[in-house]
Formats: C-alpha cells, structure tokens, sequence
C-alpha cells in the first residue's frame, strides 16, 4: 500500500501512536495452544498502524531476516490465490514467529473468541468462489479448488491462559479501540470500509515491490499453475532481497 518513500513520512507520524497500540494489543489476554503453526498458515490481516509497527520491528530486530522474509512476501503476493499451501512469510521454519513482538491483532485474538468475532484471515468461501469466477472469466485462470477453502474453524487447542470473565468482550472493545486508533492515520469512511486492512504481507509487498509487480501478477500466477514454473516470481525476488528496509 505504501511505497518507501512515503511510508516514511507515515512512519513518522505513527510514531507517537505505537505507545497506545501496545496499550491495547497488551489488554488482551494471552493464549496457549499447542504452538503447531497450523493456523498460521493463513496471513493475518493486518491495519495500516499495525503494519507499520510490523514495518519497524523488522526494520529494527531482523536485519540478517530480511532476505528470507522478503523471499516469501515476494511469494505470497504472486502466489496467494495459486498455491494452497502457503504459509505466513513471518512463520520460520522452525514454526516461530518472527515477528511476535509485533505480530498483528488476528493473531493475538485467535482463541480468544469465535473466529467469526474475529477479523477474517481468510474469505468466507461464497467470497472466494466469486474471486476464483473472476479470474477464470478475466482471464482463464483456473484457481485450485483446495485455495478456495473458506476461514479456518476454531482451533480446540487454543484457549485464555488463565480465568479470563468474557474474553471475547475484551477482543470486541480492544478491536474498537484498535479501529479508532486506525482513524488518527486515515480517513474514517476509509477506517469503517475497512480499505486499510491487507494482509501483513501484502501491505509489506507493496512496499518493497516495484509498481509494475501488479501488472505481472497473472502473469506469474499463469506461469506457476498452467507450465509449474516461476521465472516472473522469481525475477521479483531477486529484486525484492535488495530491499533496505
Ligand atoms: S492455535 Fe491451534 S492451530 Fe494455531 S498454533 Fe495453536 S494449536 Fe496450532
Ligand atoms: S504473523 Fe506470526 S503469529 Fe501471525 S500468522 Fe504470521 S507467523 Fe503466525
């Protein structure tokens, strides 16, 4: 969504609202789980104020990362509606996240409420089926049926760690709190339409991927799903690693 040089200038003016932003992802309560990764392997969506919290903590913790996050951001953003099984470019391989400290509200929410009170990682699966009918009539792509799987379900694993009343009250007025915050960066119609929010690695690939990288993406997603190759995928890449956060 935001190229280098103006994500600075925002970078600048979202300093002062990082406090506030922990503030609130701090007022949820923490979850356990098994820490499989499974869920992780849907990108979370992410406000524009959380990627650009996401944005520093890279920039600042991840510097012998960056060829690899940029790798799989680069990935993901050509590949998302080609390859099911994709995972969230910030998992490692090891299923760390790294980007914990700084990893958006889906992810800190999951478990703490229905996935439906939760901001969608996935669209539901009428969503998909139209997104899949566009690409097959714009431009004769044929969208793998396992990508068109819908949100995931509720994991049984995941649950408050300890005797938290109403947990998904917390998530409800912590995702109030965090839409509001989203208001001091951008418009409010723009705020409730929800235009702000991508998924993180979308907002990241915008950054760090030259314009043109839009206009190539059916190209590349044809290259990968009808002759299993990935020379456009692979020529972003190769510019994407260069990237200096
Ligand atoms: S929430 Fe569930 S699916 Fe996600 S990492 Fe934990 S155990 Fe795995
Ligand atoms: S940002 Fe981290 S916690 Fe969230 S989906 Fe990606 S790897 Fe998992």
């Amino acid at each position: 969504m935001l190229p280098p040089e103006t994500l600075y200038r925002v970078l600048d003016y979202a300093q002062p609202l990082f406090q506030r932003l922990e503030g609130l992802y701090g007022a949820l309560p923490g979850v356990t789980c098994a820490r499989c990764g499974e869920c992780c392997y849907d990108a979370p969506p992410a406000f524009l104020i959380e990627y650009l919290y996401a944005y520093q903590h890279i920039k600042s913790h991840l510097r012998p990362r960056w060829p690899d996050i940029l790798t799989r951001v680069t990935e993901y953003f050509f590949l998302e509606h080609a390859e099911a099984d994709l995972r969230c470019p910030f998992l490692d391989g090891t299923n760390t996240c790294l980007i914990y400290p700084a990893r958006p509200f889906a992810c800190r929410a999951w478990g703490l409420a229905p996935p439906e009170r939760l901001p969608i990682r996935r669209r539901p699966p009428a969503a998909m089926q139209e997104l899949a009918d566009y690409y097959r009539e714009r431009y004769g792509l044929v969208i793998p049926a396992a990508v068109l799987r819908g949100p995931r379900p509720a994991c049984p694993h995941a649950r408050p760690a300890g005797p938290i009343k109403r947990p998904a009250r917390i998530v409800d007025q912590a995702f109030t709190a965090l839409s509001l915050l989203e208001t001091e960066l951008v418009p409010l119609t723009s705020t409730l339409n929800r235009e702000t929010v991508l998924p993180l690695p979308l907002h990241l690939a915008l950054t760090v991927l030259p314009q043109g990288a839009l206009a190539r993406r059916t190209r590349a997603m044809r290259e990968y799903l009808e002759e299993g190759r990935k020379t456009t995928l692979e020529r972003y890449v190769t510019r994407a690693r260069k990237y200096a956060f």
